[in-house]
């Protein structure tokens, strides 16, 4: 164990112990001086009864810090809201950043809601309400509203005064954007070009003109990559008219990113690893995979009875059988490598806009070579261990095709999936190796009954 997590418990057990004495000074004192994040890991630790007490020695605002950082592990925020008093917890959302506030209420059921934002004041409500009616996905559901905005017929000496009084209520203080009276986005500058210029220097004399900005109805995606590729703390979000609204700061991008991340996962995997994550109950983790469980079982079914139905090629030739796995295997592994690819590239950059002709062709071509070198590797194998090259060309034939066809399918699959607007999770990992096995047989016990048709048997 390493030292700072014999600390982390040794302040977790202080704490406990403050709480049952019910000494609001101590509580204070060891809660209070702890990062907000170790704050969140000693509260989740705490019992029910234990985070009632705490409730009551610390105020909504003290506690709004730390749920600025709980709002991502979601797992059991609706509990902790529902066991605290309904004017404290829309106490604890006004203290907090506006877009963590979302965060947190879209975890809650619209009957809560509603209930928290009676509670609040009309400003706050309609701040909040705005945030959370932006459409699921987009930069503006993102976004949080407390920013820095200046006009730019100023010096820098006055903006910086006008800096330190907006600055405890806004997300980053690092940039500083420039409006008209309309709040229209006119340039930004940031704290260290402020800061480095002299006091009588004009705002509009050092402020960046073209501002990098995104729409409040684009993708998140797209907000969360401009701020990968131009480097950025933040990133202004304009209405239609330019009219800045809000800013999206990195560590909101860094969510999203992580989110993409594991849905691609979770295609590779037929199970929803974001919420499959979640959930540390067996039984509940069995029923969210059975579903793709028995649907493979159906269609692994089919493959068995396709082979059933060359009994006859098998009991002439039984040293057929022996090669099943062994192409399928080899075929199922192609596939879902090509799989990743695709399913990396659907989710990627917009910009390699490849032409879906032009990527079938390239997945073909990857499909033949790398079909070919491992139908001849296992032509010259057979061909040598078993003594027979009339069984390694067979399957060095079926490899080949076999191959070329998963790899095809590994790509066109959740191609069209994305097409037609279906969940990508149905294109997933297993979906393809199954089916690729399908395939793979039929093809297979064709080539094997056409070469013995045509040679043994004259
Ligand atoms: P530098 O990297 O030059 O040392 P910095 O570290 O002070 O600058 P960065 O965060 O790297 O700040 O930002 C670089 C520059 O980009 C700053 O001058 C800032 O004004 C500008 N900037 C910030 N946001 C935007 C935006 N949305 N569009 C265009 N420029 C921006
Ligand atoms: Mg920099």
């Amino acid at each position: 164990m390493t030292d700072s997590q014999e600390l982390d418990e040794l302040r977790l057990e202080t704490l406990k112990e403050a709480l049952h004495r019910e000494t609001m000074a101590e509580v204070r004192a060891i809660f209070l001086e702890a990062h907000q994040y170790d704050q969140a890991q000693m509260y989740q630790l705490l019992t029910p009864e234990e985070r009632m007490i705490l409730y009551r020695f610390l105020s909504p605002k003290e506690l709004a810090e730390m749920f600025e950082i709980i709002e991502e592990d979601e797992k059991d925020v609706k509990s902790y809201l529902n066991e605290m008093d309904d004017r404290y917890v829309s106490l604890m959302l006004t203290e907090m950043f506006a877009d963590n506030a979302v965060d947190l209420l879209k975890e809650m059921d619209v009957k809560e809601v509603r209930k928290y934002l009676r509670l609040m004041s009309a400003e706050d409500r309609a701040t909040i309400q705005r945030l959370y009616y932006y459409g699921e996905d987009t930069a503006g559901s993102l976004m949080t509203p407390e920013l820095i905005a200046i006009q730019s017929h100023q010096t820098v000496k006055s903006a910086l005064t006008l800096i330190k009084e907006l600055a405890h209520d806004a997300e980053t203080i690092y940039y500083i954007y420039v409006v008209d009276e309309g709040q229209h986005l006119e340039g930004v500058l940031s704290l260290r070009d402020a800061i480095m210029s002299n006091d009588d220097t004009m705002v509009y004399d050092i402020m960046v003109d073209h501002v990098v900005t995104v729409d409040v109805n684009d993708d998140q995606m797209t907000a969360a990559r401009k701020v990968q590729d131009y480097d950025f703390i933040a990133l202004p979000v304009v209405d239609e008219e330019n009219r800045i609204v809000g800013i999206i700061t990195v560590d909101d991008v860094m969510d999203v990113l992580q989110e993409e991340a594991s849905s691609e996962y979770s295609g590779l995997a037929a199970v929803d690893v974001e919420s499959g994550a979640e959930t540390t109950n067996p039984f509940e983790a069995a029923v969210k995979r059975l579903p793709w469980l028995i649907t493979l079982l159906f269609l692994g079914m089919g493959t068995s009875s396709l082979i059933s139905r060359y009994e006859n090629l098998i009991a002439k030739a039984s040293i057929l059988s022996v090669f099943v796995t062994l192409i399928t295997g080899t075929a199922g592994n192609a596939g879902t490598q090509s799989l990743a690819v695709a399913v990396r590239r659907l989710s990627g950059d917009d910009m390699d806009n490849d032409h879906f002709i032009s990527i079938m062709l390239r997945e073909l071509l990857t499909g033949l070579l790398t079909g070919l070198a491992t139908g001849l590797t296992i032509t010259l194998v057979v061909g040598i261990w078993q003594n027979n090259f009339m069984l390694g060309a067979i399957i060095g034939a079926a490899m080949l095709a076999a191959i070329t066809v998963a790899t095809l399918a590994g790509s066109f699959i959740p191609q069209l999936m994305e097409k037609i607007g279906v969940d990508p999770a149905v294109a997933s990992g297993p979906f393809i190796s199954t089916l690729s096995d399908l395939t793979s047989v039929l093809i297979y016990f064709s080539i094997a009954s056409y070469f013995i048709a045509s040679f043994l048997d004259k």
